[in-house]
């Protein structure tokens, strides 16, 4: 994908709201819980990140927070904020934003 100046970065999908900044992109090899396409970032902004709770997901029990989007409330997706199992620990403060939701922008 061709780059326009500026940085790009990742939009909500709904009302705009800058989200994600394309250079905190590391892995778009990720899936939600409705098996929709998601990436992965380093860095999240203007997001709420809600109450903490563990889950199962395919690569074990993370104590995971669903995030929101700051402007209209849309829920992106989630925040690992724990792992349990130690090859897992690179997950922890990483965000993961379904791809649906959000736009590329430059
Ligand atoms: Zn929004």
């Amino acid at each position: 994908m061709a780059e326009y100046g500026g940085n790009p970065f990742f939009s909500c999908r709904s009302c705009k709201n800058p989200l994600a900044l394309h250079e905190d992109l590391l892995s778009k090899k990720y899936w939600a819980k409705s098996g929709a396409a998601a990436y992965m970032f380093s860095h999240a902004m203007n997001v709420i990140v809600g109450q903490k709770e563990d889950r199962k997901l395919i690569t074990g029990v993370f104590s995971v927070a669903d995030i929101y989007c700051s402007n209209c409330g849309q829920e992106l997706g989630w925040k690992y904020v724990q792992a349990y199992d130690p090859r897992q620990m690179h997950k922890e403060g990483k965000f993961i934003i379904e791809r649906a939701k959000i736009l590329k922008e430059y």
